[in-house]
């Protein structure tokens, strides 16, 4: 830190984002990426729009905005984009927060929103989920402060159903209940079509999971048009150009191309779904994950060791040093051969680890 760093900065602790080591190459099942790469049809429209980068990107997106108004059956004022959700979690933590509406989340989910909330210098608090990691809806009622809520949620892949999600909604009329659904695509609900039924939703989603665009970051909001433009003149005021030309093209692409999000999203799920068996087969607890990850714990093998014995046997995992945590380790749903990889890795290690 350098003496310059004004006071209120000073005490920021920055988020921790999932490695990426640059030391050998990984089998990287630790950062919630798609295994597969974007649509080909969003690769040759970014490629087309290299050239243009001479100029500027349009700061009303609307060649974007229209596409995926027709696609998610809103209007085109309904959704703005952002350079990965992050960002536009961040400017709903400016439009909706201050000093008096606080924020408030549970305690085991995403933790860049403590971040943001301290960046902003927002008062947050957290309300603890079930033994079971799931939330409790009845703790969310009438809190009058901003909500925050991953659905599914992070790291626990646990979903709430949309009619509980519409409990929360209706018990919190005059507050902003932002529902971040970046693993949305992964999970059998989604709460877009509810914009139409309440002006105090707003929707979080990105394009880093289920189009595999993490590197593009594209993030968007769907909310009712008013909130789209608290969104939007906030947006205009920080970075206007905030999704480069490249990204806007292949978001197009990316959107057009239902075929292929729908074959990404059923492998994706089969390969969950066939995943969470094997690891119960070998002793793993295993919550029931509406996402793209898999959150998993052994009785007798500590995470932290798991997670650093599969790194030095070339499989990256997540491991959260928290308690309530630290027994499970994350792990992103990868290709078929990846995971093939990961379960013999982890067999032989759990063999050793009996011996
Ligand atoms: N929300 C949740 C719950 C996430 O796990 C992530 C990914 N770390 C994000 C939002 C942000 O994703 P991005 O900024 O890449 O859109």
């Amino acid at each position: 830190m350098s003496r310059f760093l004004v006071k209120r900065h000073q005490s920021l602790v920055p988020y921790t984002p999932g490695e990426q080591p640059q030391d050998k190459t990984y089998i990287k099942l630790n950062t919630n990426e798609l295994p597969f790469p974007p649509s080909p049809i969003a690769q040759r429209l970014a490629r087309l729009e290299a050239s243009s980068l001479n100029l500027y990107s349009d700061p009303d997106q609307k060649i974007l905005r229209e596409t995926a108004a027709q696609v998610f059956a809103i209007d085109k004022d309904e959704i703005v984009f952002t350079n990965g959700s992050d960002e536009a979690l961040n400017y709903a933590v400016m439009a909706y927060c201050d000093e008096t509406t606080g924020l408030v989340f549970p305690d085991v989910t995403y933790s860049f929103y403590e971040v943001i909330a301290d960046l902003n210098k927002v008062p947050c608090k957290t309300i603890p989920v079930k033994d079971d990691l799931s939330v409790d809806v009845g703790d969310y009622k009438e809190l009058h402060r901003t909500i925050f809520l991953a659905n599914p949620n992070a790291p626990s892949g646990l979903a709430l159903k949309n009619e509980e999600i519409e409990v929360i909604l209706k018990t919190n009329p005059d507050n902003i209940v932002v529902i971040d659904e970046a693993y949305g695509d992964f999970n059998d609900e989604t709460c877009i079509p509810l914009i139409k039924k309440y002006d105090n939703l707003m929707i979080i989603r990105t394009f880093s999971k289920s189009y595999g665009m993490a590197g593009g970051r594209l993030g968007y909001v769907i909310a009712d048009k008013k909130l789209i433009a608290d969104i939007n003149r906030l947006r205009n005021s920080g970075n206007p150009y905030c999704v480069d030309r490249m990204a806007m093209m292949a978001g197009v692409g990316a959107l057009l191309d239902r075929s292929y999000l729908r074959s990404c999203i059923d492998k994706i799920k089969a390969i969950r779904q066939h995943s969470a068996d094997r690891l119960r087969q070998l002793g793993f607890e295993v919550t029931d994950s509406a996402a793209n990850f898999l959150f998993a714990k052994h009785p007798s093998y500590p995470g932290k060791d798991l997670y650093l014995d599969l790194k030095e046997n070339g499989i990256l995992v997540r491991h959260f040093d928290r308690p309530r945590l630290n027994d499970f380790i994350r792990i992103s749903i990868g290709s078929m051969e990846q995971m093939q990889v990961f379960f013999d890795t982890l067999q032989q290690l759990l063999e050793v680890h009996h011996d």
